[in-house]
Parts: C-alpha cells; structure tokens; sequence
C-alpha cells in the first residue's frame, strides 16, 4: 500500500508520514523548500522497514504537482492514500490582509487540495479503490478573530470533501476530513505565550492536541474501520468548539 502526504517535511505531515510507515504503507514524502528535513522524514520512513522517498513540489502549482504525482506513479507503481495537508495560515484582521498573502493562502490551502486531490483520484479510479484524507482545521467551524483568510479557506476544504465524496464514491474513493484544533507544530510558534494561556483555558479538555493525535486519527481513517465513512469531517480539538 502506497500514501502520498503533502507537506511531509515537518509539523502534522511529518507525523502521518511515519504514522503511515508504521500502518504498512510506503510513503511518498512532499516537501516545499526543506529537503533535508523531508530526507530526515525518509530516513526515519526506512528505519521502520518501508519504502520513501521526498518529492519537492509546491502543491500551489499545477505542473509541479503532475510532475509529482507522475514521479511517485513510476517508483511505488500505485496509489491508495493521499493526505491533502500542506498549508498555511497567516493570521490578519481584515483591514490588515495584504494582497499578496491572501493569494498565497488561497493558492495553497484550496488550490492546491484540488490539485493533488485530482490527480490522486486519477490514479485511485482505475483501481476502484482509495481514500483521500483533507486536513482542515477547527477554524472552519469557529470563529477565531484573524483568521478570516485561514478559516474561509479551511470551510472550503469542508465542502469539498463533502462534494469529492459524492463524486467519487461510485469509484471506490472515499474522501474525508480531519479538523485539528490547536495542535503543538511550528505553525504555532507565531503564537504570543500569553495568548497560548488564555486558548488552553479555552480548551474544555486543558491542554493543546501533538501532531501524533491527528496522525493517529488520519490512520484510522485509512484502516478499514473507516471503509464505509465519506464525506465526513472529524474534528479534533479537545472539545475547544463545544
Ligand atoms: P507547519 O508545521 O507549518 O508545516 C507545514 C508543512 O507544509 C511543511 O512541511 C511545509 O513544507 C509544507 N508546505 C507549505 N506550503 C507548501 C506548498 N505550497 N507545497 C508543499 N508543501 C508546502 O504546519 P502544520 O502545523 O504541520 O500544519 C499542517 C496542516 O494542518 C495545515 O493544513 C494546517 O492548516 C493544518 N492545521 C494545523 C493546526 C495547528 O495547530 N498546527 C491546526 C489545525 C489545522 P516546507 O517546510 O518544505 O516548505
């Protein structure tokens, strides 16, 4: 069994790159700029007896993504798993978002969820069989002030994950969506201390969630207890949208 995880080289990715490795599955790594972490990834994916190897590629664009997705075709030979994780926040109150940032947000958040979405579906429809797993995030369901761009981009995952898998049940694809709350990763290193405090006491369950949490969530929905659940988004965020 073959996953391809976008945005690999650290964070959430990274987690369910290794989490995947350990589930059976050889794993193709996607990275944007940090080859060497994403090579620290495939060194770790091979420790563990599986098959790795890293594809640079900005999943905000078309063409590098076919080129990947055209690369991981001719090495593992199939495709069952896509998780559709790499993405960006870049947090500003409305009056303060720069063009160029929204764009980007935009780019890489929707577009390139599509892009890859597209091209895994591709190669999953000849089989009859896959899953594609979205990660969105708990802003798409909670408001969070400066986060307009992020959360509008994460509803965006939500429909279509809900649309994707109407589309392409009939081919034996499901496809579903794991939304984090505030998960330990360097997406969070933005974050002041002080307000770090104020969003645990926030968090019904008083501690924010790790990277392993949603790998293990992504994991599961690769097994085959998940094999009749699609279109479904599951959040988990320690109980913070209560
Ligand atoms: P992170 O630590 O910032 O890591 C982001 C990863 O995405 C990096 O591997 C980066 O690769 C890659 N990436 C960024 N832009 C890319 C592009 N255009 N093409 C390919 N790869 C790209 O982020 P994270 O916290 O792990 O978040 C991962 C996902 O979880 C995101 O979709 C995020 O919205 C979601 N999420 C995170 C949290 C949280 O609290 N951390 C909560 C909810 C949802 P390079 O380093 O190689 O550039």
């Amino acid at each position: 069994m073959v996953a391809l995880v976008t945005g690999a080289s650290r964070g959430i990715g990274r987690a369910c790159a290794i989490r995947l490795a350990e589930s059976g599955y050889d794993v193709a790594v996607n990275y944007n700029s940090n080859e060497a972490k994403a090579a620290e990834v495939v060194a770790e994916i091979e420790k563990l007896g599986r098959k790795a190897a890293a594809y640079k590629a900005d999943t905000a664009d078309l063409k590098a993504v076919q080129g990947m997705f055209r690369e991981v075709q001719k090495e593992f030979g199939q495709l069952d798993v896509l998780v559709n994780n790499a993405g960006v926040v870049d947090d500003a109150y409305l009056l303060m978002i720069n063009e160029d940032s929204l764009s980007r947000s935009l780019d890489i958040n929707i577009k390139g969820y599509f892009h890859c979405a597209q091209q895994a579906a591709l190669k999953m429809m000849s089989k009859k069989h896959g899953k594609i797993i979205n990660i969105s995030s708990v802003s798409s369901v909670l408001a969070v002030e400066g986060q307009g761009v992020y959360s509008a981009t994460k509803g965006a995952v939500n429909s279509m994950t809900a649309t994707l898998a109407k589309e392409l049940a009939p081919r034996g694809i499901t496809v579903n969506a794991v939304a984090p709350g505030f998960i330990e990763t360097e997406m969070m290193d933005a974050i002041p201390e002080d307000k770090k405090a104020e969003y645990i006491k926030a968090i019904p369950m008083g501690k924010f969630g790790s990277a392993a949490d949603v790998a293990n969530t992504v994991a599961a929905l690769c097994s085959e207890a998940f094999d009749y659940v699609t279109g479904q988004v599951i959040v988990l965020d320690g109980g913070l949208s209560l």
